[in-house]
């Protein structure tokens, strides 16, 4: 049931149940932290794999001490400059953080989300949330209440109504060798806009060697069509037009295609549009049925990154 009602919300996570619940990244499938219970259910209704590690979500920045121990000085920066926000830190784990949620390893992955209704319920809660996205292990990330309810049905009992993320795309999630700050996963928060506070990061990419993150995985993120990345659209078009193309452009129009199955993500070019569209526009071509999906590859710089990678993912076989 899509809802309103926070106590209703709350109700159910304090007596172990799990919630949809919106953040401005995508939608998270929540439960408390300090229930076995609750997380079991998390990896179960999600088929997550109970080696890839969980987020817990807190209500501010305070809370960290209760989560995370030796936390490096540009940790403690990080966290004061974008919390809330589409922030992860991976920091050592606090002992009473369980490693079913942390999936064995001793660290652990936090953040505090920037939604008012998000905020509204760990308000209301005294412990905070273990939250992965709430998409069936591999899929795409729900945008909107509707696909989350459209992914679970009554396996999730409520999902509270936030309307559509205002990110739409995950965290990013940093993690620290010493002092410096290692990008697991890129997310709404550019790798430009974290190195203005850290210097240089590294970008962790040894995805098939050491997937520490799911979301590092080669597949991920995928539509039910073939999704195709490309360089040059006319040839790819033309390639395959013999099939049912759904088009994916960041700011232009084709003639040459149907403009039913095509979807411009940000016709005055703004990478931080076009992000905060791309998965309800890949839900939205999926839902058409076509054969195939062809994406433009965007300017990989700033979001364009974090697109690419996304594209990259989800268009792995
Ligand atoms: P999701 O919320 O579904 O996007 O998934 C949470 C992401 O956080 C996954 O990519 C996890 O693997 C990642 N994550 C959680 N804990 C850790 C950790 N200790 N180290 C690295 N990544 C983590
Ligand atoms: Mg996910």
């Amino acid at each position: 049931m899509i809802s309103k009602d926070i106590e209703l919300a709350a109700e159910i996570v304090k007596n172990d149940g799990v919630i949809g619940f919106p953040t401005e990244t995508v939608y998270g499938l929540a439960g408390n932290i300090y229930s076995t219970k609750a997380v079991n259910k998390i990896y179960s209704i999600k088929q997550r794999p109970l080696h890839n590690p969980l987020i817990v979500h807190i209500k501010e920045v305070g809370d960290l001490d209760q989560i995370a121990i030796e936390i490096p000085e540009i940790a403690g920066i990080m966290a004061q400059k974008f919390w809330p926000g589409p922030l992860t830190l991976v920091l050592k784990k606090h002992p009473n953080i369980s490693e079913l949620i942390t999936a064995g390893h001793q660290t652990v992955a936090v953040r505090v989300p920037n939604h008012p209704i998000a905020l509204a319920l760990l308000r209301q809660l005294d412990f905070p949330l273990a939250a992965p996205s709430a998409n069936p292990f591999g899929s795409i990330s729900p945008t909107t209440p509707e696909h989350v309810e459209a992914y679970f049905k009554e396996k999730v009992p409520v999902v509270l109504d936030g309307g559509n993320c205002k990110e739409g795309i995950e965290s990013t999630i940093v993690g620290f060798k010493g002092e410096s700050a290692v990008i697991y996963r890129l997310g709404s928060l550019s790798k430009e806009e974290i190195e203005k506070v850290t210097g240089p990061a590294i970008l962790f990419n040894k995805a098939e060697e050491a997937p520490e993150a799911p979301g590092m995985l080669s597949k991920h993120y995928a539509p039910q069509s073939t999704l195709y990345v490309t360089d040059n659209l006319s040839e790819s078009i033309s390639k395959f037009s013999d099939k049912k193309i759904g088009l994916l452009t960041f700011r232009q129009h084709r003639e040459e295609q149907n403009s039913k199955h095509q979807v411009i993500l940000s016709p005055i070019g703004s990478l931080k549009e076009a992000a905060s569209k791309l998965y309800t526009a890949l839900h939205e071509l999926d839902a058409m049925k076509v054969d195939i999906i062809i994406a433009e590859r965007f300017p990989d710089h700033d979001l364009g990154r974090t697109i690419n990678d996304r594209l990259e993912r989800a268009s792995k076989q």
